[in-house]
């Protein structure tokens, strides 16, 4: 069920919200053994809220997501929840307050259901790098869902869920979307307040919605996104509300950068790119070749900046103000052991590439080239935005790959991300949809936009889901 059905049933009386949020629980019942998308379940607590919402307990009125079942990724707070961020590290960490975005969602009558798996601290593009178990893709269970937020992804696709949030740093919304044949949006950095979700790689981090169709991820948006006081990187820019129906293909520049059809591109993912694209243009929209030769270097700044963003976040779990504790005789010893048995590999590579693109001697060779190269790719993308009003091409270069295949090679995994971290650098808002498959499994096309442009990006991508 989608949210707009939900809501039919709702206001129809034909469902209660209590009867939604059982149907939801049996079907995580029966599905997710098999899957390991979700690290635990509220069904207690989900349940007394919807009997609430029922017995007028809350404003039936105002809940703009009112009965509305969702999930958030294991890196989001919580009030009284534990939230790991898929790290053994802090396996018993509880949150003290819920997440701003966590806190609208429960004001607009939505019901949390439970958190979910994710690579450690959203390190990874396939949900193996969880402390607590692999998540398997719902289409192909010998498959990797994509990650970091493949367990979202998992439970959207399965239907365990209608909606739910996570965060994207370089594409952990979007690619776990694509390989999952579900929605996957990003917005605009700072649109969607940050306040709750862990740091990774604070300049690129995002709050994004994953749902199955654009529509119900308009509806979680507007309830979600908007300044906060309490992240001051919200206040900083104005994104009007998404309107969906109102953009006019007809006439609609869409930027296809060359770079985006690169060796990388697993052969047959070009031909769903194509079939979408003359999809638009057959209904007016107008096709500008793009030459933006520093795409290519994306994913090097990406992988530069991130490890040096996650190095010194992961600082603050030593063991004695945040994750647990590992006694040992003396102050050094016991940080060591605290990092040494609660981190996993993909973070402690991370935060070694970090520190050493940091360190003295090495910081200007490649920190501080990357941050260069971070704007001129910006300022790249804001000239390709005077021909086009989004730029469009495949989310991910594969499908979904067999579990174990690329895990013990990091740069490989890497690869996966070359076409998401482009708008995480940029800021810039980016949604992952459905478009064909290959060899059964499905292919994401990525739409960008302007910064500030959410309603944009979402509009031009709901019109391609609903055509035909
Ligand atoms: N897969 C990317 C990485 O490992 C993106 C992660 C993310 O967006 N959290 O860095």
């Amino acid at each position: 069920m989608t949210i707009r059905e939900i809501q039919t049933h709702l206001a129809d009386g034909s469902m209660t919200a209590r009867a939604v949020v059982d149907g939801f629980l049996s079907r995580i019942e029966k599905r997710d053994a098999s899957l390991g998308a979700f690290l635990e379940t509220y069904a207690g607590d989900a349940r007394i809220r919807a009997d609430e919402l029922d017995t007028g307990g809350a404003d039936k009125t105002t809940g703009a997501l009112f009965g509305v079942p969702f999930v958030n990724k294991d890196n989001i707070l919580v009030a009284g929840k534990v939230a790991s961020g898929g790290s053994h590290i802090l396996e018993n960490y509880i949150g003290s307050y819920d997440a701003t975005a966590i806190r609208r969602l429960k004001e607009a009558g939505a019901v949390l259901l439970g958190r979910t798996n994710m690579d450690e601290f959203g390190c990874g593009s396939s949900t193996e790098s969880s402390a607590f178990g692999v998540t398997k893709n719902p289409l192909d269970t010998e498959r990797v869902p994509g990650g970091s937020s493949g367990g979202l992804a998992a439970a959207v696709a399965s239907q365990m869920v209608p909606c739910g949030i996570g965060s994207d740093t370089g594409g952990s919304i979007r690619q776990p979307a694509a390989l999952c044949g579900v929605c996957g949006f990003k917005p605009t950095y700072g649109a969607i307040s940050r306040y709750g979700l862990m740091a990774m790689a604070s300049s690129l981090d995002t709050i994004g919605i994953i749902a199955a169709n654009v529509e119900d991820i308009a509806s979680v948006f507007r309830v979600i996104s908007g300044a906060d006081p309490l992240d001051v990187t919200s206040r900083t820019v104005d994104v009007p509300l998404p309107e969906l129906g109102a953009v006019n293909v007809e006439g609609l520049r869409i930027g296809v950068p060359k770079q985006y059809f690169d060796d990388h591109l697993e052969p047959g993912i070009v031909d769903s790119i194509e079939q979408a694209l003359r999809a638009y243009e057959q209904a007016g929209a107008v096709r500008v070749p793009l030459d933006i030769p520093i795409l290519e270097d994306a994913l090097a700044i990406y992988y530069v900046l991130m490890p040096a963003e996650v190095s010194s976040n992961m600082n603050r779990y030593d063991g004695l103000q945040y994750g647990s504790e590992t006694p040992e005789s003396d102050l050094f010893a016991q940080v060591r052991a605290t990092r040494g048995a609660g981190f996993g590999d993909e973070v402690k590579r991370r935060i070694l590439l970090g520190t050493f693109v940091l360190s003295a001697g090495y910081v200007d060779a490649y920190y501080k080239k990357a941050v260069r190269a971070r704007y001129a790719l910006r300022r790249a993308l804001e000239e390709a935005f005077k021909d086009c009003d989004v730029i469009v091409g495949p989310t991910s270069p594969t499908v979904a790959w067999k579990i174990g295949e690329k895990f013990d090679d990091p740069v490989t995994m890497y690869l996966s991300d070359i076409y998401t971290v482009v708008a995480s650098l940029a800021g810039l808002p980016a949604i992952s949809i459905p478009c064909g498959a290959l060899n059964g499994l499905p292919v994401g096309l990525q739409l960008m936009g302007r910064l500030g442009e959410d309603a944009k990006v979402m509009d031009a991508a709901h019109w391609y889901m609903t055509q035909a």
